[in-house]
């Protein structure tokens, strides 16, 4: 048993190994979704609010055609000017030219009060296309860079399943099973270590008696009683990696 937990702790090694990458490469594959999401949302964001500001600018426009017209009317008052023959007809004329000069105003107002709008608009859209742009330079970077690591890694990974495979060999077939099915269960990590009594799976207290029956040496395979990896314990390891 000792030279099989010899063996499981360079495969566990292995295995460790061989999941850092995997979660390594997930987690690129996360970013890279995360990332497309967010340049879809700025990218819906972006067409709204182009359609925004295009329908500022119909507004803009409206208010254009209401200042035209409304110049236009006092022009057309102050030419009648000339023509006043009363005092009476002068007031009305007068009325009506400031009338038409306040209708003016309040049209210029409304029109600067849109183009604010749009200036704001503007600098939101440009700040949308910025995200679009910045996020999609990031995605091509963070692609590019995972294709090379795919190449590194599957060199990589092949070694070390030949390396696996070789060392599982000097494994009794069903402590290698016990292994695997511990191992899948339990978050990639089958084999414990103690230390100060506490298994360094779990961080629980183990009973004396197993502490000092592995330190001791035994064939028997003893797993922890409360996450039931496989325990050993360092002198173990140590010895017989001599
Ligand atoms: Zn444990």
């Amino acid at each position: 048993m000792r030279n099989s937990i010899k063996y499981l702790e360079r495969i566990q090694r292995i295995d460790l190994e061989t999941k850092g990458i995997e979660e390594e490469e997930r987690s690129y594959i996360q970013k890279i979704e995360r990332l497309g999401a967010e340049i879809e949302a700025a990218k819906k964001a972006a067409e709204a609010l182009g359609q925004e500001a295009e329908a500022i600018k119909a507004l803009i426009k409206g208010s254009d055609e209401k200042i035209r017209e409304s110049a236009e009317r006092a022009g057309k008052d102050e030419k009648k000017m000339s023509d006043v023959k009363n005092d009476r007809e002068l007031s009305a004329l007068t009325k009506e030219i400031n009338a038409a000069n306040k209708t003016k105003k309040q049209n210029e107002q409304e029109k600067a009060a849109h183009a604010q709008k749009l200036d704001d608009k503007n600098a939101a859209l440009k700040a949308a296309e910025d995200t679009v742009a910045g996020k999609t330079a990031e995605v091509e970077s963070l692609k590019s860079e995972l294709e090379a690591k795919k190449a590194e890694w599957k060199e990589t990974l092949v070694k070390k399943d030949e390396e696996k495979t070789s060392l599982k060999a000097n494994v009794r077939p069903e402590v290698f099973k016990k292994y695997e099915t511990i191992r899948a269960r339990r978050g990639g990590l089958a084999l414990a270590l103690i230390k100060n009594e506490t298994c360094q799976g779990c961080y629980i207290h183990i009973p004396p008696q197993v502490y000092i029956q592995l330190k001791r040496g035994t064939e028997e395979l003893m797993t922890c009683p409360h996450c039931h990896r496989i325990l050993y314990v360092e002198s173990q390891g140590e010895l017989e990696a001599i």
